[in-house]
C-alpha cells in the first residue's frame, strides 16, 4: 500500500492541473473555423486538423474546378469514381434526404447557384425559372454504386447542408484515435465537442439569437456536435423581404417555415448538420413530429416570433442567457 502512494499522488497532480491550451484559426468551407485542443499533443492534432479540413474542403467544394464534386457534377450523366470519403458523405446525405421525405435534397444546388448565394451576385428569379429550378431537384434520381456517382445531365449535387457535419465527425474520430479527449472545434455554424471541459464541466455552446448578435441560451454538452442552421447566417434583402440560403425543394425559392433557426444535438455531426438544415425547411410541427419519430438527436426551434422550443431530452441542459430570462420555452415530449 505504502508503495501505491507515489502513485495515487502523482495521478492527483496530473488530473489536477489544467492541461495547455492549442488554439488556431483556419478558413475553410466558406467559413472562419475555430480549433481548441488540450494536452499534450494539442499542438500536433492541431496541425492534423487544419490540414484534413484543407483536404476534405478539396473533394466537397461545389465550386472548386479541382474537387471531385465538381467532376460528378460535370460528367454529362456518366459515372464518376469518387474517393470512399466523398461517396460516404454523399450515401449519408443521401439516407437523410430519404428519411426526410426530401426536406433535404442534395441536388438543391441549381436554386441555391440561381438565387446567387455562390458568388454573392443575388436576384430573385422569376416564377417560371423557379419552376423549372424545382423540376430538376430530385434526389431520387441520384445513383450510387461501389464508390462511384451519376447523376442525369442538368442535375448538380451540393453538401452544403452535411459537409461541415461530417467533417467535424471525421476530425473528432481522428483526434480521438490520437489520444486527444478534450477539446472543441467550431466549424461555422456546426461545434463538434471532444470529451468534456479541461475542468470535468461540459462544454457550453450558445445558440444565437436569430434577431440579434447575442446568445439565446446555452447549452451543456460532452462529446457531441451542435449544429445550428438559420435563416441569419447568410441572406440578402430586395424590397424590404429577407431571402436566405436555405431552400425548400418543393419551390427552389428560400424555405417560409415560420422557423428561424434550428438547433441539433446528437452524436453524429453529418446527422445533425443534415437535420438542421431538414427541420429549417420541415417547419415546427412537422419538426416535433420528425424528432418524436426518430430518437437520435434533440433540438432547439426558435420560430420567427421569438418564441423557443426544445426537445425533452435538452430540458435539463440548457439554461437562457442574461436579457432573455424571461422567454417561454416549450418542451416538446415525445
Ligand atoms: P446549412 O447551413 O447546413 O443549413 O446548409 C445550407 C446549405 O446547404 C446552403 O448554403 C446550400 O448550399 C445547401 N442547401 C440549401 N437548401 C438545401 C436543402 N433543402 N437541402 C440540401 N441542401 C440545401
Ligand atoms: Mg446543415
Amino acid at each position: 500500500m505504502r508503495k501505491l502512494f507515489p502513485l495515487f499522488l502523482c495521478i492527483f497532480l496530473l488530473t489536477g492541473c489544467q492541461p495547455q491550451a492549442y488554439s488556431s484559426q483556419t478558413f475553410a468551407m466558406d467559413t472562419l473555423m475555430q480549433f481548441t485542443i488540450y494536452g499534450r499533443n494539442g499542438q500536433e492534432a492541431l496541425a492534423h486538423a487544419s490540414a484534413r479540413i484543407q483536404a476534405l474542403e478539396q473533394l466537397f467544394s461545389v465550386t472548386r474546378t479541382q474537387s471531385e464534386t465538381y467532376a460528378v457534377n460535370h460528367a454529362q450523366g456518366e459515372w464518376t469514381a469518387v474517393s470512399e470519403e466523398l461517396y460516404e458523405l454523399a450515401a449519408r446525405t443521401l439516407d437523410l434526404c430519404r428519411e426526410t421525405g426530401g426536406a433535404l435534397d442534395l441536388t438543391a444546388y441549381p436554386a441555391v447557384r440561381a438565387w446567387g448565394f455562390t458568388t454573392g451576385e443575388y436576384q430573385v428569379p422569376d416564377g417560371e425559372t423557379l419552376k423549372e429550378l424545382a423540376a430538376c431537384i430530385d434526389y431520387s434520381r441520384v445513383e450510387l454504386e461501389e464508390n462511384r456517382i451519376r447523376l442525369p445531365d442538368g442535375m448538380e449535387l451540393d453538401f452544403g447542408a452535411t459537409a461541415k457535419g461530417y467533417a467535424g465527425e471525421v476530425l473528432a474520430r481522428e483526434l480521438r484515435e490520437m489520444g486527444v479527449e478534450c477539446a472543441i472545434l467550431s466549424l461555422g455554424g456546426n461545434v463538434q465537442t471532444i470529451g468534456s471541459r479541461p475542468t470535468g464541466d461540459p462544454w457550453r455552446v450558445g445558440v444565437q439569437d436569430p434577431e440579434g448578435e447575442d446568445y439565446l441560451l446555452v447549452l451543456s454538452v460532452v462529446d457531441q456536435a451542435v449544429v445550428t442552421s438559420g435563416g441569419y447566417q447568410r441572406f440578402f434583402e430586395e424590397n424590404g423581404l429577407r431571402y436566405w440560403h436555405i431552400m425548400d425543394p418543393d419551390t427552389a425559392a428560400p424555405a417560409r417555415s415560420g422557423l428561424s433557426s434550428v438547433t441539433i444535438v446528437g452524436d453524429s455531426g453529418t446527422l445533425c448538420d443534415g437535420l438542421s438544415t431538414a427541420l429549417f425547411v420541415m417547419g415546427r410541427e412537422e419538426a416535433a413530429a420528425y424528432w418524436r419519430a426518430h430518437p437520435e438527436f434533440e433540438a432547439v426551434l426558435v420560430s420567427e416570433d421569438g418564441s423557443i422550443a426544445v426537445t425533452e431530452g435538452l430540458e435539463d441542459r440548457f439554461v437562457l442567457n442574461t436579457g432573455y430570462e424571461d422567454r417561454d420555452v416549450e418542451v416538446i415530449r415525445r
